[in-house]
């Protein structure tokens, strides 16, 4: 931590050469609270990756950064198309983990008094948990099907509506994804589980919005104080997971024939354009589209046991997809670094791209106030809706942060649930889930708070604060 220069507020800079073979520098955005919890482990981690083959620029740290698998979560690295590696671990084992938002009509006032009825059916509809099976089971064809077309696929199927794909990154499939690259045991993990939040930190959560920053840009969204909003957290579950297993192997494997070498094998990676960094790259973008497809029939579902639940027609449930963003995710994107137009393959862990208004890739609807960006931040207090800022393109290659990042271990939550009980703990809260066991782990005090967090990128003019959400109840898995 002594190695780290306060450039201006909120900005800390690791210059390049701190550590051996450090090619670029590392800026960490932060306010003097979270800096002090930044772990040493986190800032080696950021600094290692500084040194890998292509990286361009600098690497960028959100304030919700952790220490992750090679990579710091929260980190954001950028590597050149033609010279540069593409990192398995940079980009991480949940990919296209990500969140999405949807408004409805109702009112707090509406939901408020029958907010534990209403998540025991959500508990019974949407299916959640370790290793939970949804109600689709999907032939090897099938499957391929989803990878290709993302969450196309889904609203095919009666998931959701046409103008639903309008509103997703990149509109809900990225095109290049390559299903032969899939391994047949991600086949095999992939076949039952679309459809399924999955466990620990992904949710599904019932919110009311209960502040709001900027007038204009709410209005525009078609939200308002008062309102309630449906939020997904989950990604691309067992099939996701295994393609990262797959590929890490095959990064390490190929490291000699391309004469890398690494600080940490957990960065173990592969040169961009190699036969290896291809295949990657297209089963990765299968698995993201696969994510897609889940969170497109997770929202649904979810809109339709509350509109069930009320008696309401789709019409009169004013469902809405605001938004549905990735945060774990490598992208091949054109950005400007020394006054040259680059090809870049962007990482991004743990961190949610921010492209500011009149940006080509942000939705016509949304194109004057920026991409939105969505920020969980726990079970109990609150979350955040921005929107993308001119400066996050010099800052941060177009990123923002993606959570609230934890601030306890798993193993010390339980323990304080044990000692004060779960009751205690999560005193007024509606939170159900199959099990008892990942609540503990995931209670409000485990996190950050996220408010710290939104007020750095707010600051540093990376996005911009437009609405806060309260949870009226949460599905854990
Ligand atoms: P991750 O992508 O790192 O798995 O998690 C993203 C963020 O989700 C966490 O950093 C945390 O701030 C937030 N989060 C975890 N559980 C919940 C929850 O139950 N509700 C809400 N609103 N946010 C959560
Ligand atoms: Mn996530
Ligand atoms: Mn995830």
């Amino acid at each position: 931590k002594e190695a780290l220069q306060k450039k201006s507020p909120y900005v800390y800079l690791l210059p390049e050469g701190t550590v051996q073979g450090q090619k670029v520098p590392v800026y960490f955005y932060l306010s003097e609270r979270l800096l002090e919890l930044l772990e040493e482990d986190a800032i080696r981690q950021a600094a290692n990756a500084a040194t890998l083959p292509g990286v361009v620029k600098a690497i960028y740290v959100m304030p919700d950064v952790h220490v992750g698998y090679g990579f710091p979560v929260g980190g954001v690295m950028a590597t050149d198309t033609k010279e540069g590696i593409i990192s398995p671990g940079s980009i991480g084992y949940d990919i296209n983990c990500g969140v999405r938002l949807i408004a409805t009509s109702l009112t707090a006032d509406k939901v408020y008094p029958v907010r534990e009825k209403l998540m025991q059916e959500i508990l019974r509809n949407v299916p959640a948990g370790v290793g939970s099976t949804g109600k689709l089971k999907l032939s090897k064809k099938e499957l391929a099907e989803v990878l290709v077309k993302g969450a196309r696929w889904a609203v095919e199927r009666g998931f959701g509506f046409e103008e639903d794909l309008q509103h997703i990154e990149s509109e809900g499939a990225l095109p290049g994804a390559d299903p032969s690259k899939v391994s047949n045991t991600a086949y095999e993990r992939g076949s039952g589980e679309l459809g399924t939040v999955g466990s620990g930190n992904h949710f599904v959560e019932i919110q009311v919005v209960d502040e709001i920053y900027d007038e204009e840009i709410s209005e525009t969204l078609g939200l308002y104080e008062g309102q309630v909003t449906i939020m997904v957290h989950s990604g691309s579950r067992g099939l996701g997971h295994q393609v990262c297993v797959d590929y890490l192997k095959v990064a390490k494997d190929s490291l000699a024939k391309y004469g890398i070498s690494l600080p940490d094998m957990q960065l173990a990676c592969m040169p961009f354009s190699s036969p290896e960094g291809q295949s990657y790259f297209g089963a990765m973008k299968a698995a993201a589209n696969y994510a897609f497809a889940n969170r497109q029939i997770l929202g649904y579902l979810t809109a339709d046991t509350v509109r069930r639940f009320f008696g309401l027609s789709w019409e009169d449930l004013g469902y809405r997809l605001i938004y549905d963003l990735a945060h774990n995710i490598g992208k091949v994107e054109k950005h400007r670094v020394n006054g040259k137009v680059m090809e870049l393959v962007v990482h991004r862990k743990g961190a949610t791209r921010a492209f500011p208004p009149f940006h080509g890739e942000v939705p016509p609807a949304y194109r004057s106030i920026g991409q939105p960006v969505l920020i969980p931040g726990d079970v109990g207090r609150y979350s955040f809706l921005l929107v993308g800022q001119e400066r996050s393109m010099e800052m941060s290659f177009g990123s923002a942060c993606h959570g609230a990042g934890r601030l306890m271990s798993r193993s010390k939550a339980k323990e304080l649930v044990r000692r004060e009980g779960l009751e205690k703990v999560l005193e007024g809260l509606v939170v159900v889930a199959k099990g008892k066991g990942t609540i503990a782990e995931e209670i409000p005090q485990a996190y950050k708070d996220v408010s710290e967090v939104v007020r750095v990128v707010h600051e540093l003019g990376i996005a911009k604060l437009v609405a806060r959400m309260r949870p009226l109840g949460t599905l854990k898995g």
